[in-house]
This record gives C-alpha cells, sequence and structure tokens, in this order.
C-alpha cells in the first residue's frame, strides 16, 4: 500500500472485492493470492477473461463475511449462530424407516406435474387447515426450499421498481435475493411485538405509489434473526393495515412449527379471506434443510405463475424428497418427532439463558425466545463486533455478526442454541464474554 501511495483500508477494501467475487483467494494468515484461473489469463492472450464475465453477473456477491462464514462452517469451528439443528437432532432413525418404506415400492424417477407431488400438497393442505389456513393442494406450489420460494416470487411477481419492506433487520438470504432482483428494500423497525407497521404509513401516502409494486415481507414467528414473536395484537393491527392499503405480504413462516412454550399467534395467511398473503414454509429448520423441501401457498393464478416459472428453472423439487417429506408427514412420525424436538430446544434454551446470565451481565442485552432458534445479543455500542467475529476465529469460534442481517450498523451478534450442544455451547460463550470484555475495556 505505501509503494503505492494509497492507505491501507483502501487496498484491504479492494482485496475483499475481489475475493467476492473470485478474483483472488484469501489464504488465512497467508495473506491472498491471484486466484489460479485468473494467473491464466494474465499468462495466456488466448483464456477467455473470465474476470469480466464474473462481474457482469446479475446476482451481486455475498459480503466476504457471509463468505467466510458459509465456508469455515464446513471446518473445525465451534458454530455459535447457525441457523440449524445440531446433526444430533435430526430423526436419523425415523428418516431410514421412511426411506426403507419408500425402498420397497417403485421409486419416483419421473419429472412431477408442474407444482409438485399431489400427496405431498395433500398432505400440506391438511396440515394448513389445522393451523386454519384454507390452501388447497391447488393453490400449493413444492419449492426446492423456501429460499427457491423467494427467488420465483422475486422474478415472477415483482420488477426491479418493486419496493419490499422487511423488518429491520431481517433473514439474510431474503435480502439478497431481493437485492439481486434490483428492487428497492426499505427496513422497518421492530420492537419486542415485532413489526412496527406504522412506520409503513408514510410510504403508503407517497406520490406515485401505485406507479410500484410494493409488497411487505415477514417473518411474525421466532424471527431470524431477532427470535421476535410477534403478538396478537401486532398481527391483527398490521393485517388490517395491510388489507386497508392493498399492501400484498410474503409471510414466511420457516419457524413457526418451533414454538417452545405455547402456539404462536393464528397467522397472518389464517386470517386472509381475500388471497392477500403468500404463505411461505420449509422442513428445513424442523426436519432435514438437505432434503431441500419448501412450499408456498397462495392464490391459485400466483402460484400458478410461479409453478410455470418453476419449470423453467428446475422442473420441479427432487422427486425423491418430495416422496420422502411426504411419507414423514403422513405417517404421524413428523408430529411425533416435533413434540421430542421441541422438549430439546427447551432444556438448550434453558441451558443457553442460564450461560448469557452467568457471562454476559453488564456486557449486553438479550431477548428470552419462545420458539425458534435465536436470541440476538446486543452489545454496547463501544464494542467493535467486525473485530470480535476476527478475535473469535483465532479461537476457532465461529459468530453470526448482527450486521449481516441489517440496514445499518449494529453492535448485535445473532446466537442459536439449536446448534451447537450445550457443554460447548458454555464453553464457546465463556470465551466470547472475555474476549468481549477485552474488546470493551480497549
Ligand atoms: N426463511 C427463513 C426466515 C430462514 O431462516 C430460512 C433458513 N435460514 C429460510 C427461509 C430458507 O430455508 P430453506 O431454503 O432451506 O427452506
Amino acid at each position: 500500500a505505501q509503494a503505492l501511495g494509497v492507505n491501507r483500508s483502501t487496498v484491504v477494501t479492494a482485496m475483499e472485492e475481489l475475493a467476492a467475487i473470485g478474483l483472488v483467494e484469501g489464504r488465512g494468515s497467508g495473506g491472498t493470492r491471484i486466484a489460479s484461473d485468473t494467473w491464466s489469463v494474465l499468462l495466456s492472450g488466448a483464456a477467455p477473461d473470465w474476470g469480466r464475465y464474473i462481474r457482469s453477473g446479475s446476482f451481486q456477491a455475498n459480503q466476504p463475511t457471509v463468505q467466510t462464514i458459509n465456508r469455515l462452517e464446513f471446518e473445525d469451528y465451534v458454530r455459535l449462530g447457525t441457523g440449524e439443528l445440531s446433526p444430533a437432532l435430526f430423526p436419523e432413525e425415523m428418516m431410514r424407516r421412511v426411506l426403507e418404506k419408500l425402498a420397497r415400492r417403485t421409486p419416483p424417477l419421473h419429472y412431477l406435474e408442474p407444482l409438485g407431488l399431489p400427496e405431498l400438497r395433500h398432505v400440506l393442505s391438511e396440515r394448513l387447515a389445522d393451523q386454519g389456513i384454507t390452501a388447497p393442494p391447488s393453490g400449493i406450489l413444492i419449492t426446492s426450499g423456501s429460499l427457491q420460494g423467494l427467488q420465483l416470487i422475486s422474478v415472477g411477481i415483482l420488477s426491479p421498481s418493486s419496493r419490499v419492506f422487511t423488518e429491520a433487520p431481517t433473514y439474510l438470504k431474503s435480502l439478497q435475493v431481493f437485492q439481486s432482483a434490483g428492487m428497492s428494500i426499505t427496513g422497518i423497525p421492530m420492537d419486542g411485538e415485532g413489526l412496527l407497521y406504522r412506520e409503513l404509513e408514510r410510504y403508503q401516502k407517497a406520490p406515485g405509489k401505485n406507479s410500484e409494486n410494493q409488497l411487505l415481507y415477514t417473518i411474525p414467528s421466532y424471527q431470524n434473526p431477532t427470535g421476535t414473536l410477534m403478538s396478537e395484537e401486532r398481527r391483527a393491527g398490521l393485517f388490517e393495515f395491510c388489507q386497508k392499503n392493498r399492501l400484498p405480504v410474503i409471510e414466511d413462516n420457516a419457524y413457526s412449527e418451533l414454538w417452545l412454550d405455547s402456539p404462536p399467534p393464528a397467522s397472518l395467511k389464517a386470517r386472509d379471506k381475500s388471497g392477500m398473503v403468500l404463505s411461505l414454509g420449509t422442513l428445513s429448520k424442523t426436519l432435514a434443510p438437505g432434503l431441500r423441501i419448501g412450499w408456498i401457498a397462495g392464490p391459485e393464478s400466483v402460484v400458478r405463475r410461479l409453478g410455470d416459472i418453476k419449470m423453467q428453472t428446475d422442473y420441479g423439487a427432487s422427486s425423491l424428497s418430495q416422496w420422502a417429506a411426504a411419507e414423514f408427514l403422513t405417517s404421524g412420525l413428523y408430529d411425533t418427532y416435533l413434540h421430542g424436538l421441541r422438549k430439546e430446544l427447551r432444556k438448550r434454551r434453558a441451558a443457553a439463558l442460564r450461560v448469557l446470565a452467568d457471562y454476559f451481565k453488564g456486557l449486553a442485552d438479550w431477548n428470552v425466545p419462545e420458539g425458534g432458534f435465536y436470541v440476538w445479543l446486543r452489545f454496547k455500542s463501544s464494542l467493535s463486533i467486525d473485530r470480535l467475529f476476527k478475535k473469535a476465529l483465532e479461537h476457532r469460534i465461529l459468530l453470526n455478526p448482527g450486521s449481516i442481517y441489517d440496514f445499518s450498523p449494529n453492535h448485535a451478534l445473532r446466537i442459536s442454541y439449536a446448534y451447537e450442544p450445550p457443554e460447548a455451547f458454555r464453553k464457546a460463550m465463556k470465551t466470547l464474554a472475555d474476549l468481549g470484555r477485552g474488546l470493551d475495556s480497549l
């Protein structure tokens, strides 16, 4: 940097940007090197300039921190923020039984119809009815995880001039999906009861509001990343507000079955008689993210449109996964398993709250989640989460900094009690608190 006469942070930022799109590779303490295929471009005039192609793709690169997390999750780190169940909590034995039963039938090796396996849509329709949601199988589209549902929505019914309102902070991949599609995303603040929907009023009154498709994306139950449960009163008010302003809603119910104390208040979709809510569901947080099974329930016209795009995209989610999911749900095993899972998560939550009380008093604030996986740990504003992230890596601890979920800087971490077993969680959290106190006193 000195030789070039530029400031060091400019070089670091430039390197991070080059690394984010794969032109250079970080080598940990070994510094940064030019990626091997970038060398081949430099050395031989004949190779295509992939760098130029890579930079022109329409998807944005993940932030460097997110790329680091995605990479290190598969190395030997204690993962304090991972949004996934511990491998020990997956119902391996039940799944083995389901797969053995399926293996005795003719395996479904063919393509499936555009909306997905009828048996799976049927059982989902019944389960949704139990939650007060009217969704016939013809109004349900099976997707490859609910993230694909968001992707289909962003290319199927929105355009780059659309505006998506979300909670601030929110699930990071939903932000990326919408951002890559060119939409403007507006974060709406929350309190302990969820989204402060009155803040949406000023956008509804903005001139020319009808010239763009606006939509609200919300995670009312055990929100990612804050763990917040939207209260009954807030849900009722939000629903009425959206109805009055004809503002469609994507309701992401990824965690709603993971209630720990009592079931969450009725979903927005359960209140919906006019078809203004698209409800997203997934088996990733409860059963197995590797199945890649999610769904969208909504008005048939929208579901058919998204199903048509899905046929253009991947011609359907894996038929084997759909069969396994349908069998798991219809066999009754799923409910037995969920019952046991809640019990285990309740224990882990209690252990996590004890750890927080033991080590984090005076250093940070946190919420007590009523379900799902997450505690939103807010440090004092003098502490640099970026430095904490790097320091923790030196101790083989991987963190999910709050900034990757937010629109403006924050001083929070997303902590999950679902991934690490309680003993490993306690040990790593103690180290984290020590590191936090060290940085705080600098
Ligand atoms: N929505 C939310 C709120 C999530 O937290 C996740 C997973 N982290 C998803 C959707 C996506 O899950 P999948 O694509 O695996 O169904």
